[in-house]
């Protein structure tokens, strides 16, 4: 398709991160939207069956292989992060929740930026095209970040940029417009195998001399993903974590905050996380009704493990509190 109004690939970038930066995003990077290099990477983590029981993974790989298949002609991503840490303290009998769960969905959050971000760039660029993808759709996100310049991947599989450590979410919008690119991102864990020691479950393996997580063992697919029973010889190793699971971020030396680097483990500024729920005990989950449960999780991300997952987690919590 040829664009002709204003297509300077140096003033579209400025008109971007303009806008991003007015959005709240903390990040932003551009790339090209050429198809993804660690595809196969991809599917050899699929072949190995790390995926667990999440078929739709599987399903989407011929999407997965070519953004074109999500948007026609797409030349560019437009990569944005959005910063969600903030401190959750655990007290026993209640729900341990991953702090990326603590505040509104963040697909409904980015979405809504990227949906704003994309109606204002269409008024300048009437002939441009978008398409916004946060997390559920079939791209290989973290690739096209660490193209874009955001951060690298570390052996916990987590994109970590080197200034601000692991804790963000990545969204991202491809465009047929034709953008100045960022530089790929350059950093690695050198010898540090903290995040591998501590993992509850070994879930984070060397396979073939790239680090893969094994969904099928980590604590954040078994309380999410992982719908009917978790095996036995995984539930003690689960420990209080009753949705998703923070330690491999959390013993990350590139989420320590240090003097020259203050923004490692900064604060959140997005208001629909900060604005935390209060939840009830996990004796009262384990009561709830389904009514109850429906209104409890409405726009939260802790929707996504369903009314059983929910109970089956704060009963696996509380036989690991009483062992
Ligand atoms: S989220 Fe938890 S269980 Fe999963 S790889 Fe990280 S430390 Fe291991
Ligand atoms: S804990 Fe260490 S090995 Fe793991 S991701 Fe962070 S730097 Fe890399």
């Amino acid at each position: 398709m040829g664009l002709t109004n204003n297509t300077n690939p140096s003033i579209i970038r400025n008109d971007i991160l303009e806008q991003t930066q007015l959005l709240g995003f903390t990040l932003t990077g551009i790339c090209s939207a050429e198809p993804p290099e660690s595809f196969n990477m991809y599917q050899n983590w699929l072949s190995n069956n790390f995926h667990g029981s999440m078929d739709y993974m599987e399903n989407s790989v011929p999407l997965r292989k070519n953004p074109d298949s999500i948007l026609p002609d797409a030349r560019s991503a437009i990569v944005v992060t959005l910063n969600y840490y903030q401190n959750n303290i655990h007290t026993k009998g209640m729900p341990r929740i991953a702090k990326y769960a603590l505040g509104r969905d963040y697909h409904k959050v980015i979405k809504s930026k990227l949906k704003k971000l994309s109606k204002n760039l269409q008024e300048k660029y009437p002939e441009a095209t978008f398409r916004p993808c946060v997390d559920s759709a079939p791209i290989l996100e973290r690739e096209y970040a660490k193209r874009a310049g955001i951060g690298w991947y570390g052996k916990n599989t987590c994109l970590i940029n080197s200034q601000r450590g692991s804790w963000f979410f990545i969204g991202i919008l491809l465009t047929n417009l034709e953008i100045e690119t960022d530089k790929t991102a350059i950093g690695g864990c050198g010898t540090c195998k903290k995040c591998i020691e501590a993992c509850p479950t070994g879930a984070i393996v060397n396979n073939n001399g790239t680090w893969q997580v094994n969904a099928a063992k980590c604590i954040s697919y078994l309380t999410i993903e992982h719908k009917g029973e978790i095996s036995g010889n995984l539930k003690p190793l689960i420990g209080s974590w009753t949705v998703g699971c923070d330690v491999c971020q959390h013993v990350c030396p590139f989420n320590n905050i240090r003097e020259n680097q203050p923004l490692r483990s900064a604060l959140t500024t997005e208001p629909d996380f900060l604005n935390k729920r209060s939840w009830p005990s996990l004796q009262e989950i384990m009561q709830l009704s389904y009514e109850e449960w429906d209104t409890l999780t409405q726009g939260s991300p802790v929707r996504r493990v369903g009314f059983e997952g929910l109970k089956r987690n704060a009963k696996i919590n509380l036989d690991n509190e009483r062992r």
